[in-house]
């Protein structure tokens, strides 16, 4: 019976015959993929919290399996504080399989190495990532992806990926203000609608690296650090792929670091915290879209 419920509610889901409701959570097939949906610009995928491990699928034999600890919980943290601060929840998807069954964060053939239900978790993963921001576009115009890791580098500082590698970001300015540059960025769409510079919005002082550190949290690129130290994640298969400016999706990978951030629960709540007091203000700049504290929202500005 909870199968066929379950059955029902992803054919809603694609065949639009039922609308989703923001806050209550749907799932794919055998729940290894959970989605979330939400009524915010915000979109927060989480493709290393997931802790399942079913006999059924074999483990991985290549790449990293280690999981991204407390990542999950994380995103549900920073989901809880948007919900009591603006009434509206973010689009959250997460995947539940462990990564020693399922890789979200890499093409199919590397991520599920060829069992089937692997791959069913991965396309339901992406899919429900394409929904969501379809929803957040036509209801705002615009959709800002969230891809949330964590980090054992031993530099305890955020790393922010928008498909710039530190190699990339040591070209000059010039070079990084290029049409080449800003296409190869996760962050195209802003810069073709907004004013910002590409430099300013990677490492000036309305870039996302350099709110968080205002806030307490040592990221790169900023200011501070505008060229990160090696070694350095610059987002990977799913900002690559779901960040189009012709879609309307602009976004970056957080790579979020251990200690003094997701290591214990009051840790999680104060980035929460502070990681939406920065959207706050990052959105409507940069996008045009608010999510302000305790009033109705207007769908955009
Ligand atoms: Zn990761």
């Amino acid at each position: 019976m909870l199968f066929f419920l379950r059955c029902l509610l992803i054919a809603a889901f694609d065949g639009c015959a039922q609308e989703l409701k923001p806050g209550a959570s749907l799932f794919g097939q055998h729940d290894y993929i959970e989605y979330i949906p939400g009524d915010l610009p915000l979109v927060i995928a989480v493709p290393h919290g997931g802790r399942e491990k079913p006999a059924v699928i074999p483990d991985r034999t290549n790449g990293v399996v280690v999981m991204d600890a407390n990542t999950q919980e994380l995103a549900r943290a920073i989901a809880a504080v948007l919900h009591v601060d603006t009434g509206r929840h973010p689009h959250l998807i997460i995947c539940h399989l462990h990564r020693s069954k399922l890789d979200a964060n890499r093409d199919i053939v590397e991520a599920a190495e060829g069992n089937s239900l692997a791959e069913q978790a991965w396309k339901e993963h992406h899919a429900f990532i394409e929904k969501a921001c379809a929803k957040a576009v036509g209801q705002f115009g615009v959709a800002f992806l969230i891809d949330l890791h964590g980090h054992s580098h031993p530099d305890p500082r955020i790393e922010l990926g928008y498909l710039h590698s530190a190699l990339d970001l040591a070209d000059c300015e010039e070079v990084l203000n290029s049409s080449g540059a800003i296409a190869a960025s996760s962050l195209r769409w802003i810069v073709e609608r907004g004013t910002p510079s590409h430099t300013d919005l990677l490492r000036g002082p309305q870039s996302l690296g350099a709110m968080l550190e205002r806030e307490g949290f040592p990221a790169t690129p900023s200011p501070r650090m505008p060229l990160p130290t090696e070694p350095f994640f610059r987002g990977g298969y799913t900002i690559a792929r779901h960040c189009k400016s012709d879609k309307n999706v602009t976004g970056l990978q957080i790579e979020a670091n251990r200690p003094r951030l997701r290591d214990t629960a009051e840790n999680r709540q104060a980035f929460a915290n502070a990681l939406v007091k920065v959207l706050t203000v990052y959105l409507p700049l940069h996008l045009g879209v608010k999510i302000d504290k305790g009033k109705p929202l207007s769908e955009a500005l």
